[in-house]
């Protein structure tokens, strides 16, 4: 929506340009004066529209490159404009959709505020993340894992989990600051999480445990950092 106003103002400016230089001189012979005000305005106006297209446009390619890595295929992440927010309802922080015949799309919708979060984590030194910084981190490698194909929630949930250094090196922690980043997420926010979410299995030797190395409770990591 944004870019096609930015566009009809950069169209507009282009077209009182073209205007003036096709009108030639008044019908005295006297040369008119370049609609200077109203070019400049509207050319600011679009220029100014375009910023945040860019910047929305540059996040969501970032997130398709950590994204596609933690899938293994090809994947898209759009993140939701402030017009979608607005018709938003759901509870959810993200959303892959699943055809008819359960296959997940490789495409998800990541909620507004989340993905302000990640662009703020993107920013950021990663030496101390907040914790929506973490959970957003999280929400993407979530939604990784649906479009890997996990449709239980607490699975999926567990799954993510896992991988979650995984995910914040990609989006440009050190290992380190990942490590922690994914000690964070186990030790805080999953105890917190409802049911649908969590399961008792989810813990180191549990059925869920995948025996990941970069899994937030593996012994080569956990040290005493
Ligand atoms: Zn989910």
């Amino acid at each position: 929506m944004l870019l096609w106003f930015a566009m009809g103002s950069l169209a507009a400016a282009t077209l009182v340009a073209v205007r003036w230089l096709l009108a030639g001189p008044d019908s005295l012979g006297r040369a008119r004066a370049f609609p200077v005000v109203s070019v400049v305005t509207l050319a600011l106006l679009g220029g100014g529209m375009l910023v945040p297209v860019v910047r929305h446009h540059r996040l969501e390619s970032r997130l398709d490159s950590a994204a596609s890595a933690l899938v293994g295929a090809s994947a898209r992440v759009n993140c939701q404009t402030a017009g979608q927010q607005l018709l938003d309802a759901g509870a959810e922080l993200g959303y892959v959709r699943y055809g008819p015949d359960g296959v997940p799309d490789h495409e998800t919708l990541i909620k507004r505020a989340q993905c302000r979060a990640l662009a703020s984590y993107l920013r950021s030194g990663k030496e101390d993340p907040d914790h929506d910084q973490v959970v957003a981190v999280h929400i993407l490698g979530h939604e990784a894992r649906h479009m890997a194909g996990t449709k239980n929630e607490a699975e999926a949930e567990c799954e993510a989990m896992q991988r979650d250094a995984w995910a914040a090196r990609l989006l440009g922690a050190t290992d380190e600051q990942a490590h922690r980043l994914a000690r964070t997420y186990w030790l805080v926010v999953y105890p917190t999480v409802n049911d649908t979410y969590s399961s008792p299995e989810c813990r180191p030797g549990g059925a869920l445990d995948e025996r990941l190395e970069l899994a937030p409770w593996a012994a080569a990591q956990s040290g005493l950092r």
